[in-house]
């Protein structure tokens, strides 16, 4: 079996409603997909993304540059094939927008070597379970007034979630004590809360509204400090008796090697993008697993269910609704838990209306 032919689609995906947090302004997903495609008729995706055209103009001309690595090439050999485009990046780095374009090849040939074995992505990577914690991710910003956090709690718990994540880091730490107050009170002992801080906060400011938000039973707190500072977050951690997550923004398995060696945090999330795709990632997930960690994950919930549900340490997974129009199917949540297709492959494919729809 060879891949035949590979596609590389670049489209704007609106955001239902613009995304703020401490750091981010944003109203589309810029993404570059890749349709993959081998000679006995079965296709694979996966994508890459950056908010902002002409960030995303540069990882689609770092996809066609990798992309000859793996054509003709037969897709079980994922590994072979990452392992040359990761020589190939040699120059660039191994960080960056290179990680991230070889992450949407990477989790195409993935998808199509599942699909070739007849396998879901979760058992073709030795999974067991087919079903995993998720928390809601898709909602409760940081610009919502306190009303519409309490009402879009309701509608997170009428879908089926149990666990739901908040942005914190306003200017004013007395707001968000009083935001996660509120919500607490709202949900009950029942519903896991989690709070992202996207990388706003010092130290100082770290420790003094992490202990003042302990009273009210976080799940966990999310990128408290400047992501390259991990000496900053290990002793951030230590301060707090609540689990601090992080690793989102930090590239390949060898920085979440380094936050496991410096016990920056007690969970991290690697980043399906951050970390070049499935074969990396797997490597972060085996380490921590090491470590005795835990491994959640970001974004790519389609993708990362089937990781975290091939991974005996997987924890939760983040579940982010920006790619749902892509695939036109939502995924399937059964109370608090994401159900991960039996289907081959990734069990979802890219929807050629949504192509049509969103091509930029
Ligand atoms: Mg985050």
């Amino acid at each position: 079996m060879k891949i035949s032919s590979i596609a590389v689609h670049r489209l704007s995906i609106p955001l239902r409603r613009p995304v703020r947090t401490s750091i981010h302004d944003l109203t589309h997903v810029h993404t570059v997909l890749v349709e993959m495609r081998s000679d006995a008729g079965l296709a694979g995706s996966g994508y890459c993304f950056a908010f902002g055209r002409r960030a995303a103009g540069a990882l689609h001309e770092l996809v066609l540059d990798l992309a000859p690595l793996y054509e003709g090439k037969d897709p079980v050999e994922v590994r072979a094939h990452h392992a040359a485009a990761w020589r190939a990046l040699n120059f660039l780095g191994h960080a960056g927008a290179g990680m991230m374009a070889l992450a949407a090849l990477d989790v195409a040939c993935w998808d199509l070597a599942a699909r070739s074995a007849d396998l879901p992505l979760y058992r073709y990577l030795g999974g067991a379970r087919n079903r995993v914690p998720t928390y809601a991710s898709s909602g409760l910003w940081i610009d919502s007034s306190i009303d519409d956090l309490l009402a879009e709690a309701d509608r997170f718990r009428a879908q089926g979630h149990r666990a739901m994540k908040m942005r914190i880091g306003r200017p004013s730490a007395a707001e968000d004590v009083e935001r996660v107050r509120r919500l607490r009170e709202a949900v009950g002992p029942g519903v896991h809360l989690l709070a992202d801080v996207n990388q706003g906060w010092d130290e100082p400011a770290a420790v003094r509204v992490g202990r003042r938000l302990e009273a009210y039973d976080l799940y966990w707190l999310e990128e408290p400090l400047p992501y390259e500072d991990l000496e900053g977050c290990a002793r951030v951690s230590a301060a707090l008796t609540m689990r601090v997550a992080t690793g989102e923004s930090d590239y390949g398995s060898l920085a979440m090697k380094r936050h496991l060696e410096l016990h920056v945090a007690d969970v991290l999330m690697p980043d399906l993008q951050r970390m070049s795709g499935v074969t990396e990632f797997m490597k972060a997930a085996a380490l921590c697993e090491a470590y005795h960690q835990p491994v959640s994950s970001h974004l790519f919930t389609e993708t990362s269910c089937h990781l975290l549900a091939a991974s005996p340490n997987g924890l939760i997974v983040e579940h982010m609704d920006w790619w749902e129009e892509l695939y036109g199917e939502p995924v399937r949540l059964v109370d608090g838990h994401l159900v991960v297709p039996d289907r081959p492959g990734i069990g979802y494919e890219p929807d050629p209306r949504a192509l049509a729809r969103f091509r930029a």
